[in-house]
């Protein structure tokens, strides 16, 4: 890469928890950053004001994921306006919890929608220019849910490992053009979505973490900063749990 020459990143889920994190941190690293949000929108433009603020370029974009034609147009007023995408993380996600013999079509569907075919709308939207130009790194965020599995979690745990199949069939199709997929796979992270547990659950949880303690959005940030950059230009078709050592 020329010294003058920008690298742009694309973000879903960007304005909250783990996804805003990254955002802040590629915007560090010197990353033009376009990152999505779905409701949130005042979050949204703090992040952007303030991820701005480091010399950058940021773009913050209302789009829904579950959609291809939002997702096709966010691709493209990205592409036009800051440049060829460089690096996409995929962080958009949602959960919707219950035993599944309580589980209603609606919860199953929509948790699959978000975060499954959310990746499938944000890959497929950015491949071709990124295969036309032989580079590219994609990580797309998992789940130790994905990997083990999780009780109450079908829909979640299922969502979780299609990502980890998708992003194993695109490394093999896409190497070739110099394409890298990995997927990073948290246990328990300090965000909204573990927000919601009550302080019994947290603190059970807490137990079984060998290092004692939820991790930081930051602390994810840091994977998904090196899976982006040259130094993993070896690294795809990976799976990394970021957990604690939860899994051990
Ligand atoms: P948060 O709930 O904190 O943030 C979710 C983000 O996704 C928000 O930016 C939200 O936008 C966005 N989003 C949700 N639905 C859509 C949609 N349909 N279209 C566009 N954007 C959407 O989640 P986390 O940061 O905790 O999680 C990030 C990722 O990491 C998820 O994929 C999650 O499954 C995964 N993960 C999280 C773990 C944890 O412990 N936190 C553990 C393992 C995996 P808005 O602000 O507008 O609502």
């Amino acid at each position: 890469m020329a010294a003058n020459e920008s690298r742009i990143a694309l973000v879903s889920g960007g304005s909250r928890g783990i996804g805003r994190a990254i955002v802040a941190r590629l915007a560090a690293d010197g990353f033009d950053v376009s990152f999505c949000y779905q409701s949130n929108e005042q979050a949204a433009l703090e992040l952007e004001k303030t991820a701005g603020e480091l010399g950058v370029r940021v773009l913050a974009a209302k789009v829904d994921v579950t959609e291809s034609a939002s997702v096709k147009a966010w691709v493209a007023r990205t592409e036009s306006e800051l440049g060829p995408i460089d690096v996409v993380v995929n962080s958009a996600g949602i959960t919707k919890d219950n035993p599944l013999v309580l589980m209603s079509d609606e919860d199953w569907h929509s948790v699959l929608d978000t975060n499954l075919d959310g990746v499938y709308h944000v890959c497929r939207a950015a491949i071709f220019e990124m295969m036309k130009r032989k580079s590219g790194s994609i990580i797309n965020l998992s789940s130790v849910a994905g990997v083990y599995g999780n009780a109450t979690q079908s829909n979640y745990s299922a969502s979780k490992a299609g990502i980890i199949g998708f992003s194993k069939a695109l490394a093999k199709e896409v190497g070739r053009y110099n394409i890298r997929a990995n997927v990073v796979a948290p246990g328990y992270i300090e965000t909204d979505m573990t927000a919601g547990l009550s302080d019994k659950v947290k603190q059970q949880a807490a137990k079984q973490i060998p290092l004692r303690r939820f991790g930081r959005g930051e602390e994810v940030a840091d994977l998904v900063a090196f899976l982006a950059s040259e130094r993993a230009g070896y690294v795809t078709g990976s799976v990394f749990q970021i957990d604690g050592g939860i899994t051990v």
